[in-house]
């Protein structure tokens, strides 16, 4: 297959970890005969098998939902990971009070939760950690299924606290199943916005399901909770000398954390590292909203710089989209990456271009820079 380069890393890297990256809206074949895509679309990507558009093939599931679309394709590296995880590890276990979550036990006291993501964005991980007295739960989905009473079981009813690493829809829409939520305290005010309608966008204008399909009073009844904001490097004690510590990173949202467990030896880095796109903020351009000057990409770059630093504290990664379980090695490379961004935003490696609903005001672009030995950082830059 003759291929330009710089278009085929476009398709490949076009994935996204809750965050609307452009790339066409597709419509896979296999959720019914009617939908034509692309038929002279390549069936085969670098080797390995692909729908027609470019889509990798669905990854089987007994889950109660069903994926009807993604808004981007995922590349290869996170299709691969979670499609042997799914498909043959030994720990998956879906239980009947939750039929939304598979179950993975990565550690004797770490469980992942999987669920497929109720927009077009990609699958999502919460983690389960059980110390010796209380459990923690680090994000809350969209809260599709009882998280809480698998949680629970899991845990054998054992004290539970929960912390969100960002606000997202696929992290913190969940939180209403619990009675408290921590999170940093530059968060406080965007999960304050949560409101009863704010499942709504999952559903078209005839009350169908628009990107997976799922039982709509299987998501929580909508209810306020008590939001605590804690400073960087608060510490959360799960018994003994079992510790987890709240890391800010910033980057990816305002008020994004990273959790260190420090005696399971894990980094759970939230959205601002991903095997699709690392979406890490921008070089000149900040989101709207409070704080938003730590959506800036230098921020993360010097908050990864403080990871990189306490590096013997932890050996493992775990991110909250596709593959989890990295080595801390990585870190190094991201703060490359980033430098690499900082000294010349236009030096990316490939770029895509998406209209917004009015199309005279032309694409609005967003950059990508590889990070070595993994993905892409996906940065939002406005030239001058
Ligand atoms: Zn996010």
């Amino acid at each position: 297959m003759k291929t330009n380069r710089r278009n085929f890393l476009q398709v490949l890297g076009a994935g996204t970890a809750g965050f609307g990256v452009a790339s066409a809206v597709w419509l896979p074949d296999w959720t019914s005969g009617k939908n034509n895509v692309d038929a002279s679309a390549s069936t085969m990507a670098g080797g390995i098998p692909v729908k027609r558009n470019n889509q990798m093939w669905p990854i089987k599931s007994e889950l109660k939902s069903r994926r009807i679309k993604f808004d981007s394709p995922q590349n290869q590296i996170s299709w691969a990971f979670m499609k042997e995880l799914r498909e043959h590890n030994k720990t998956r276990k879906i239980y009947d009070i939750d039929p939304y979550v598979e179950v993975y036990q990565f550690r004797d006291n770490l469980y992942g939760l999987f669920q497929e993501n109720c927009d077009g964005a990609g699958d999502f991980w919460m983690y389960l950690t059980i110390g010796p007295e209380k459990a923690m739960l680090i994000d809350t989905g969209f809260g599709l299924g009882d998280t809480k009473a698998l949680v629970d079981q899991l845990t054998g009813n054992m004290p539970l606290i929960v912390v969100n690493t960002h606000d997202h829809y696929d992290h913190a829409y969940g939180n209403c199943r619990f009675e408290k939520v921590y999170c940093h305290e530059y968060l406080v005010p965007y999960i304050e916005n949560q409101h009863a309608n704010m499942w709504d966008y999952l559903f078209d204008d005839y009350g169908n399901n628009i990107w997976l399909e799922f039982d709509r009073k299987d998501l929580p009844a909508f209810k306020k909770y008590e939001i605590v904001g804690v400073p960087d490097g608060y510490t959360f004690n799960l018994g003994g000398d079992y510790e987890v510590e709240l890391v800010f990173t910033g980057g990816h949202a305002a008020g994004h954390a990273g959790y260190l467990d420090r005696k399971g030896r894990i980094f759970f880095s939230g959205d601002n590292i991903c095997s699709d796109v690392s979406g890490c903020g921008s070089v000149n351009s900040t989101r709207p909203g409070p704080y938003a000057e730590n959506t800036a990409l230098k921020v993360y770059r010097d908050n990864v710089k403080r990871l990189v630093d306490r590096m013997d504290e932890y050996d493992y990664i775990f991110p909250m989209h596709f593959m989890n379980n990295i080595e801390n090695n990585l870190m190094p490379n991201i703060i490359e990456a980033c430098d690499a961004i900082l000294a010349n935003p236009e030096d990316y490696d490939y770029k895509v271009e998406k209209y917004g609903k009015d199309r005279s005001a032309g694409p609005s672009a967003r950059y990508f820079k590889f990070i070595k030995g993994f993905s892409v950082i996906g940065y939002g830059y406005r030239k001058a």
